[in-house]
């Protein structure tokens, strides 16, 4: 038998959340943003889940054929545009559309022989300082690209820095509108905290989600995702593997930085760093057995964790230990933003990190797709 350790993909829950943002954005498209392989997820894992999107945005252009490989036929965008001229070619063969941000992106449009003009997003930076020409640059540079043959339609894009936190968003928007105001094209500014919390001010033609399609807040610890009707779109969980009785004094793992303070029950469970489990997560985060939730105590290991097993005294080895997401033993959720945030990060780094060694369950699915 391999190893416990398993992350299971929940269709319905990216149906339900994909639902969510189309009730915020009403008027708008929705990209569903899958790059980084939908979050950890797996492209072709979400692809039932979020397929009645209106296109898939993503960075990576071998991930684009992915996409085009399941049968998608829809729209698909590269948040980034081209890396190399070369790239305009597959951009031709499978019909991508590409972010525009820098004059060099112009210089390879200007130079490619194109049967077909293709469709590109002119970015705008606004404030976040990545990606994108000045409002100063943003009219000569589409001026610029309106005048080449290579391309058909443009639309106008924009990236928030503080959608999700008291700064807002009303700096950049103000710049966006500005210069656009006077120029034709679809408008694309929102992702997932702008779309839910600023659903009043963002009522761009194209809305782009990621993180909140994957059920996880975009603005945690403010708001949570049950706040938002957000369900969590992967569960990782294993089992214990060995429960052991501790008494006063005695430590536990690499350190010894946990001590009984009295008798204590703790059970071992299969999971570690080497999957993906944050190693700065220790004693205090919380770990659900057969449901119940605990906390961990002591360090992460390679493969291991310890947990503290006083509320669920008739666990034993076999006991389901989930990580984040939900228990098959009795449907609690454990939210991935708890657990990220123990870790001092966010619910976006521990999807992404879920290691290669993890193996994926087969597609939960509900029964009205099931065939
Ligand atoms: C990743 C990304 C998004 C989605 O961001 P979330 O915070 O996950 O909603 C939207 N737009 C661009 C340009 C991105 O790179």
């Amino acid at each position: 038998m391999p190893r416990p350790i398993l992350a299971t993909v929940h269709t319905p829950a990216l149906r339900n959340n994909l639902e969510r943002v189309r009730r915020s954005a009403l008027d708008a498209r929705v990209w569903a943003v899958v790059k980084a392989n939908a979050y950890g997820h797996g492209i072709e894992r979400v692809y039932e889940g979020l397929r009645g999107a209106d296109g898939f945005a993503l960075l990576d252009l071998a991930e684009a054929e992915r996409v085009r490989a399941l049968g998608w036929r829809g729209p698909v965008l590269l948040l980034e545009g081209v890396f190399d001229a070369r790239d305009l070619e597959l951009c031709s063969r499978l019909d991508l559309w590409h972010t525009v941000h820098c004059d060099e992106q112009i210089d390879m449009l200007a130079a490619h022989k194109t049967l077909k003009p293709q469709r590109v997003f002119l970015k705008m930076n606004s404030g976040m300082n990545r990606l994108g020409f000045t409002p100063e640059r943003f009219g000569s540079a589409w001026t610029r690209l309106n005048a080449l043959t290579q391309v058909d339609e443009i639309s106008l894009m924009t990236h928030f820095s503080d959608a999700d936190g008291p700064r807002g968003i009303a700096h950049q928007l103000e710049a966006f509108e500005r210069v656009t105001r006077d120029l034709p094209g679809e408008r694309s500014i929102a992702n997932s905290a702008a779309t839910l919390r600023h659903a009043d001010q963002t009522r761009g033609d194209w809305v782009r989600p990621g993180i909140v399609l994957y059920g996880s807040a975009p603005d945690f610890p403010a708001n949570d995702a049950a706040h938002w009707q957000l369900q969590p779109t992967m569960t990782l969980s294993t089992q214990l593997l060995s429960v052991q009785t501790l008494k006063a004094g005695d430590t536990i793992g690499y350190g010894s930085n946990f001590t009984a303070e009295g008798p204590l029950t703790i059970g071992v469970a299969a999971v570690g760093y080497a999957d993906g489990y944050p190693r700065h997560c220790n004693t205090g985060t919380p770990v659900l057995v057969n449901g119940v939730r605990t906390r961990m105590v002591g360090r992460v290991s390679m493969d291991m964790i310890t947990v503290d097993l006083t509320p669920v005294p008739d666990a034993k080895f076999g006991a389901e230990v989930t990580l984040w997401g939900r228990s098959t033993v009795t449907g609690t959720v454990l939210p991935i933003d708890e657990v990220a945030q123990a870790a001092g990060t966010v619910g976006y780094e521990l999807m992404c990190a879920v290691a290669q060694r993890v193996p994926f369950a087969p597609a939960e699915t509900d029964p009205e797709t099931r065939q």
